[in-house]
Order: structure tokens, then sequence, then C-alpha cells
């Protein structure tokens, strides 16, 4: 049978990026766990990513993933397309007043770095969130009292038709960990707001930022950071250790001792012990505390 990146490659002969079939995506993400996409895009440019738009068939999915820190595939794997920006989205432009563009490719600490070279200052929050702009942007990312959303002034991508979109802030309906932006835009990158500040008074911010980070978080375990909203007024890894579950484990999955918000791969997990174990921990925190916790983790793709 034909695969489906075949068949969209021929109803796409100008397509300049590149299309593979069935590859697998545990590596590039967090967890190391999870099935194949069925079909994979990495676009060259944004015209390639907006003609590539314009040409999928209604009824294909498909799904952008960034640096996969707040994803869990399943095992099944990804239906459709999965779209990966690299690369040529991953430019950094620091401008005048504080001003700075990020590509949706480039990572969050890299925009940190940049910024504080650039003696711009607001970004330092981002040296700890070890996702990339375009993540960021979708899931609000935030850190040390600082979110995405207090420094977007517009937002660039395409939508579904592959028509270019610009969204202020306030379209992109921001809240805790969330944007409402409309569903199926894929963002290329941001304006962003900081302020000018003196370069290592901004230094000093992020190796606060970093050095707070190492001793709180498993920041080099195979994880997806914090699994669950923190619900409001309260702190959710605090009701997981009331309800026990420090170290409780699923197959290879288990959740911190360090940090109980974190799940690990500790060793041959798969994305159904991991997810497994979240509805445990919810189960338990139901029963204990009365609290419904709601992931915060993206769970995407079909079970094996
Ligand atoms: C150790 C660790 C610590 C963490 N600490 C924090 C923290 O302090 N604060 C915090 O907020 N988060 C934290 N996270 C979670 C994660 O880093 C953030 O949510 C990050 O913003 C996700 O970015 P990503 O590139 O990895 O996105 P992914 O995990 O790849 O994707 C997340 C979501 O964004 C969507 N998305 C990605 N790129 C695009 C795009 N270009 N256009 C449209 N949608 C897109 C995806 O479809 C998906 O729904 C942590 C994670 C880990 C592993």
């Amino acid at each position: 049978m034909t695969s489906l990146s075949d068949r969209l490659s021929s109803a796409m002969p100008k397509l300049r990026g590149r299309l593979s079939a069935a590859q697998s995506l545990a590596e590039s993400l967090w967890f190391r766990v999870g099935g194949k996409a069925e079909a994979l895009f990495a676009p060259a440019d944004e015209d390639d990513l907006a003609y590539f738009l314009s040409r999928l068939p209604d009824g294909i999915p498909y799904t952008v993933v960034g640096l996969g820190s707040n994803l869990l595939v399943r095992d099944g794997g990804l239906p459709g397309v999965t779209i990966r920006l690299g690369r040529p989205f991953a430019t950094i432009a620091p401008g005048r007043d504080g001003a700075l563009w990020a590509g949706a490719a480039a990572a969050d600490k890299r925009v940190a770095l940049e910024a504080m070279e650039a003696g711009i200052g607001g970004f330092a929050f981002f040296a700890g969130v070890p996702g990339a702009i375009g993540g960021a942007l979708a899931m609000n990312a935030g850190a040390n009292g600082t979110e995405t959303s207090d420094r977007v002034v517009e937002v660039f991508g395409f939508d579904r038709a592959g028509d270019a979109v610009t969204l202020s802030n306030a379209e992109m309906g921001y809240s805790y960990r969330r944007s409402s932006a409309p569903e199926g835009v894929i963002f290329t990158g941001a304006l962003m707001q900081g302020e000018p500040r003196d370069r290592d008074a901004v230094k000093a911010e992020i190796d606060a930022v970093v050095a707070h980070r190492e001793a709180s978080q498993p920041t080099k375990s195979r994880t997806g950071g914090s699994t669950f909203k923190n619900p409001p007024g309260q702190s959710a890894w605090k009701l997981i250790d009331e309800a026990g579950c420090r170290g409780l484990r699923i197959g290879g999955a288990q959740v911190s001792e360090l940090h109980t918000n974190f799940l690990l791969n500790v060793g041959g997990a798969t994305a159904a012990d991991i997810e497994a174990l979240g509805e445990e921990v919810r189960r338990r925190v139901k029963e204990t505390s009365g609290v419904e916790l709601e992931w915060e983790i993206k769970r995407i793709g079909v079970a094996a």
C-alpha cells in the first residue's frame, strides 16, 4: 500500500522540505517513549509550509511537535502528518528598546541567553524551560513569576488553509498554561517585548533560575515536566504527596521522589505505563483531597 508521505509527495510536486514515512519520534521527545509518526514533515521555510498546508487534503490530521518537553505520544503513534519546524524557523533577532523576535523553533534557553547578550531583560525565565518558542506560545510557558503571555506582542503563523495569520496577545486567549488561539494554527514566531537591562543583572537572574531548577527538579531525567496544572490556590505536587504517591511506580514509570508533580521514565517505560501512572495519581488525589487534577502534559496519538 502506498504510504501517506508518498501520496502527499505526488500531490505536492513543488514541496522542498523533508517528508518521510513512519518516523520514530521517541528519541526526540523528553520521555523517550511513544509510537511513530505516520508521516513526518520538516518544512524548508515559511513558503514551503504554506504550500504544504494549502495542498493538504481535508481529513488528513496534522500535529505540530516542538522539543517534546510537554508531550506524551501514545504507543500507537501519531496518525496523519507530524510537522516539526527546524533550523529555518529558529532565528532570534533582538531589536530596539527591549523588543525581540523569536522563531518558533528557537530554544527558550537560547532566547534567554541572546536577550541577555543584547542587554534585554524580561526573558530570564526562559532559561529554565526546556522547550522551544512554538511550545511556549502554545502552552503559555512560565516560570519564576513570568509567563510567555507577559512578553508576547504578536504571534505569526499559518492556518490549515495555508494562509498567514497574525494574532495579537489578546487573540492568543492566554490563561494559565493555555492559549485558546484558533485550532490548527501553526506558530512560526513571535514579536515579544522585554526591557533594556544591564547584561550582568540579566546574567545573575539567569544563574539564579538555573540553580533553583537544578536543586528542585529532575532536569536530567526522562520526564515531561509538570504533569498536572496547579489547581487554583493549591500546589499539585503537595496534593500528590499527601495522597502518598511519592515514588509510586507502574512498569517503568515512576512519580519523581524529588518533585512529585514530575513523572519519570526510569527505564523501559511505555507511554501506556506513564499515562496509567498519571491516572492512578489523579484517582488517589481525588480520593484523599476531592481535587480533580487536570493534565498539563499534552497526551496525543493513539494507544497501541
Ligand atoms: C524538566 C522540565 C522542566 C519544565 N519546566 C517548565 C516550566 O518551568 N514552566 C513551563 O511552563 N513548562 C515547563 N516544562 C514543560 C515544557 O518545557 C513547556 O511546556 C514548553 O513550552 C514546551 O515546549 P516544546 O517545544 O517542548 O513543546 P512540545 O512539548 O513539543 O509541544 C507542546 C504543545 O505545544 C504545541 N506546539 C509546539 N510547537 C508549536 C507550534 N510551532 N505551533 C503550534 N503549536 C505548537 C504542540 O502541538 C503541543 O500541543 C518543563 C518540562 C521539562 C521536561
